[in-house]
């Protein structure tokens, strides 16, 4: 299977990556959002209100209060050999970008330029009345300082850019053509549930490489357009390509 891989990513172009969960647990984040999420499972606190955009506007408080703990662990954490080699690939100029649901920014500090983070991210926050735009390095301190971090300029609340239930999803448009234009797509630690990054992989005319896991849905995806299926531990999988590739 990594044999196989190897050789698709030579023939590859136009690499695309659609990267889920499943790669930032690797790098040691728990899944926070999701359904059996430790917000969930440790603070009893359904994680739809805690991302409810209606509700953050009501109460702020209550987002950050869970936010701080997000944050504290994004902090300490390093991007995995999956993310590097995917970094790599884009040096070496064969990636076309990088689509993710994760909200973490690995992929940025593993050197990736061209991300587009479908649900947005926790490295930019903004004032929700003014528009103000505050970096990652401001927003996190203001988040530990402020009990709900406040504008400078008009003293709205801030908001991490962080796509909240009942907001729309980001760059769908780019992502989109991403799908339609690469020959080579790889879905790495996603379930295929959530969408519209679900849709995405059924758009790409080349060959897809699945590696998760668990069980992927197939409500968007034929499982005959599967080139290769590995349901291997990321980073093992990812090594053992790199090897059969230098041989
Ligand atoms: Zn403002």
């Amino acid at each position: 299977m990594a044999q196989q891989c190897a050789c698709a990513l030579k023939e590859a172009h136009k690499i695309v990556l659609l990267s889920g969960a499943g790669m930032s647990t690797n790098a040691g984040i728990p899944d926070f959002r999701g359904p059996n999420g430790i917000y969930k499972q440790k603070m009893q606190t359904d994680p739809e209100l805690i991302f409810d955009i209606d509700y953050f506007q009501k109460n702020p408080r209550f987002f950050y209060q869970f936010h701080r703990e997000f944050l504290k662990v994004i902090n300490k954490i390093e991007p995995t050999f999956s993310h590097r080699f995917f970094a790599q690939l884009e040096k070496e100029g064969k990636l076309a970008g990088i689509i993710t649901q994760n909200i973490d920014a690995l992929h940025q500090k593993a050197g990736s330029k061209k991300v587009y983070e479908i649900h947005g991210s926790t490295w930019q926050s903004y004032c929700t009345s003014c528009g103000e735009v505050f970096d990652y390095e401001t927003s996190y301190a203001k988040s530990f300082k402020e009990d709900i971090p406040h504008c400078e300029k008009c003293g709205g609340v801030l908001k991490p850019d962080i796509v909240f239930f009942g907001e729309n999803v980001k760059h769908l448009y780019e992502c989109q053509t991403l799908a339609e234009e690469a020959d080579l797509l790889f879905v790495v630690g996603s379930s295929l549930t959530v969408t519209p990054a679900a849709f995405l992989p059924s758009m790409c005319p080349g060959k897809i490489v699945v590696v998760n896991k668990g069980d992927i849905s197939y409500a968007y995806l034929h499982p005959q357009k599967i080139f290769i299926h590995a349901e291997w531990d990321i980073d093992d999988f990812f090594k053992a390509v790199e090897e059969a590739g230098r041989e």
